[in-house]
């Protein structure tokens, strides 16, 4: 990804990554593989701005925890409010880089995308990430079984897209997406193919 041509990828993984902490498994979750990437590529690359970009329905306590004192890498996550694992209050800020927006039990596709378009996707954009990471569960979707939003399946596709927008504007187009939740199989398949469409977008 950073050494050649390959400027979007999706990692269709198995288990999840999200909730685990640098030294504890949790929440179906054995190894946060999101901060592993974010991790080697300021090590490696010596990256100083790596945005984590979480809208699975629950909040990313591993991702946060393992990043919350490291300004080179900035967490954003939208998740449903009273649910697993009950982190993840706006109040939580980090070093600055923490930005967790709580959406209620029943919030729509309008309440979905404004909360992005309107609170959450300009501080990404200020942010000029270098790279931009996506913890991208589809379990906020209408249809599944683990929680009670009502987000749809062109939402999925909506927020990559602007995603990648700002991906291009300061990344050097370098999107990795990597799959957390989603438990209503048929959501899954639908979210999964309309976020990987968009993805390929130039
Ligand atoms: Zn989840």
């Amino acid at each position: 990804m950073l050494e050649r041509d390959h400027n979007r990828a999706f990692c269709a993984v198995r288990p999840p990554g999200h909730h685990a902490t640098a030294d504890t498994a949790m929440g179906f979750c054995l190894f946060n593989n999101v901060a592993v990437a974010a991790a080697y590529a300021r090590d490696k690359y010596g990256l100083e701005r790596i945005a984590i970009v979480d809208f699975d329905v629950h909040h990313g306590n591993g991702t946060q925890d393992i990043f919350e004192a490291d300004p080179k890498v900035a967490y954003y996550s939208t998740h449903q409010s009273g649910l697993f694992p009950y982190s993840g209050n706006m109040r939580e800020r980090g070093v600055g880089n923490i930005c967790n927006i709580l959406l209620p039990p029943g919030s729509d596709s309008f309440r979905f995308r404004n909360t992005w378009a309107d609170d959450m996707l300009p501080q990404i954009d200020a942010f000029r990430p270098q790279l931009l990471l996506i913890s991208a569960g589809f379990d906020a979707h209408r249809g599944d079984p683990q929680a009670d939003l009502m987000v749809e399946t062109e939402d999925f596709a909506w927020l990559t897209t602007e995603l990648v927008a700002i991906a291009n504007r300061h990344g050097g187009r370098r999107v990795v997406s990597m799959l957390e939740g989603g438990y209503d199989l048929h959501a899954l398949g639908e979210c999964s193919v309309a976020h990987v469409g968009a993805l390929l977008a130039p």
